[in-house]
């Protein structure tokens, strides 16, 4: 069992009253965390602020080079690391170790990367120098979830490090030990308070979100992604926020409905369905509903998943089940909570859903797969448009013209054709409506984590 622990100005400091996290496969505690106060998060910012211009004017190479240590290290403790984190919120362990060697090869990107991010010059007089030029924007409080904690981490840590900002990190209540691990391998290689951690849980972010940094990176809800952009309009810090989504899939007429369910069973059941991109509704076209549906059923039988990441969690998840249910959708699969211990949900299919449930409208962030029905692939479209989110939507379809038509009519971010995951690396979108606002990450992140000054230089009267 790990007792967690904040790391402050370079101190780690046991807290006050602890919490538990329960092991989502059987039950059972696996970590105890205390919550930070509002005055050890004032320590903690205070601390950063303190080391930040140091840490600013070190040389580029020197951080990628400190980055480079940590991505060392995070790599060689992958077993622990992935023992913990599945522990916490039930990502079977060959999995996290996949999510672990995402997040070391983020670090490593963004080692290399945060080298070569620099301004320009510009071509003004001849007599003058004038530079845009990259400043690092101070202190970045980075608020992350549990879903994939140690990927999603590394990416806001390691943009935030390699430009020269300190960082006040906390991790998710729901997965506490994976941040502090996380932190026990990043910090010794960055100088004491450049990189702070604080355990807790809401109130804690909010204390953060509230406080004296420049930026407040969070990965997370909608819902807690705006009580942040709030806090932030009141400070004054640039709130850059990745947040929930309710992706759509739409299957056009003419294609294979086996390929097709296999792919509606990839996005929506994979991760138990706890992928901010997870497949969140489908709108199939009426001409292959029926064929598709058999498929999806054989499929979500076929479907091995880990538990949910806690009973709270399953609660919503069911919830959202047993309302669509209750509004005459059929349940083809899953749909029941299994006897027994830890917060297990089977792959679950709903037919005959419509866009006024909340299976449907809502981000269900569970193993879920709310099939709706359309007549022709302009209804499908006009189904997807009409949602509070714009992060993913996911198209299949054996017409180009459809294809082009719908890549364009989609305000998302991502718009994926005939395949629910995948994409080139370095690729990076802008989240739309409640979904979030800036660059995440990919490349794009190191502009967000810096502020662009412009210098304009002339020689005063008669010459230097
Ligand atoms: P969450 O917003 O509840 O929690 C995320 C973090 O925010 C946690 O550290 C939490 O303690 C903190 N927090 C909670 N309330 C806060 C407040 N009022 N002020 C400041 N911080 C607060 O989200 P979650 O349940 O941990 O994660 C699941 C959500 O994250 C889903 O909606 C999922 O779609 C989203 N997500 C999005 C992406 C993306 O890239 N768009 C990636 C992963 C997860």
């Amino acid at each position: 069992m790990h007792i967690v622990e904040h790391l402050i100005a370079g101190r780690w400091s046991a807290g006050g009253d602890l919490s538990n996290v329960i092991d989502p496969f059987i039950g059972k505690p696996v970590a105890s965390f205390p919550a930070a106060t509002p005055h050890e998060v004032a320590a903690a910012v205070a601390g950063a602020r303190a080391v930040q211009p140091d840490w600013a004017a070190t040389a580029p190479a020197a951080r990628a080079e400190a980055l480079r240590a940590a991505a060392n290290a995070v790599e060689q403790a992958t077993d622990v690391l992935a023992r913990t984190m599945s522990a916490e919120m039930g990502k079977p362990e060959a999995e996290a170790a996949g999510s672990i060697a995402a997040g070391v090869g983020t670090l490593r990107q963004y080692a290399e990367l945060g080298q070569l991010h620099s301004g320009r010059t510009l071509g003004g007089d001849p007599g003058a120098l004038d530079l845009m030029v990259r400043e690092p924007r101070g202190v970045v409080a980075a608020i992350t979830p549990w879903n994939d904690p140690v990927a999603v981490s590394c990416g806001l840590l390691g943009a935030a490090l390699a430009t020269g900002n300190a960082v006040v990190y906390k991790p998710s209540e729901r997965t506490p030990a994976t941040g502090w691990l996380l932190t026990k391998l990043l910090a010794p290689h960055v100088p004491p308070g450049v990189l702070s951690m604080l355990a807790g849980g809401g109130s804690t972010g909010a204390a953060l979100a509230e406080s004296a940094v420049d930026v407040v990176a969070h990965v997370g809800s909608t819902a807690t992604g705006r009580a942040i952009a709030a806090a932030a309009a009141r400070t004054g810090a640039k709130a850059l926020l990745e947040n929930g989504g309710c992706d759509p899939l739409i299957v056009d007429a003419g294609v294979d409905p086996a390929w097709a369910a296999a792919q509606a069973a990839v996005g929506a059941f994979a991760n138990a369905g706890q992928i901010c991109v997870s497949v969140e509704r489908i709108y199939v076209h009426a001409d292959i509903a029926e064929e598709f549906l058999t498929a999806l059923v054989k499929e979500a039988a076929a479907t091995e998943i880990g538990p949910l990441v806690d009973v709270r969690h399953r609660g919503g998840v069911h919830g959202q089940v047993v309302d669509a249910v209750d509004r005459g959708a059929r349940l083809l699969a899953g749909g029941v909570i299994p006897d027994g211990p830890g917060a297990w949900y089977p792959p679950t299919v709903l037919a005959g859903c419509t866009d006024e449930m909340r299976v449907v409208e809502t981000e269900t962030f569970g193993p879920v797969a709310p099939v709706v029905t359309v007549a022709s692939f302009d209804e499908a479209l006009r189904c997807a448009a009409r949602s509070p989110y714009g992060l993913a939507a996911t198209v299949l379809t054996a017409s180009m013209s459809n294809a082009h038509w719908a890549w364009q009519q989609l305000e998302v971010g991502t718009v994926k054709i005939n395949a629910v995951f995948g994409g080139a690396p370095g690729g990076a979108a802008h989240p739309r409506r409640g979904s979030g606002q800036g660059f995440g990450y990919g490349p794009e992140l190191l502009d967000e984590m810096t502020a662009t000054k412009v210098v304009h230089l002339e020689s005063p009267p008669g010459g230097w």
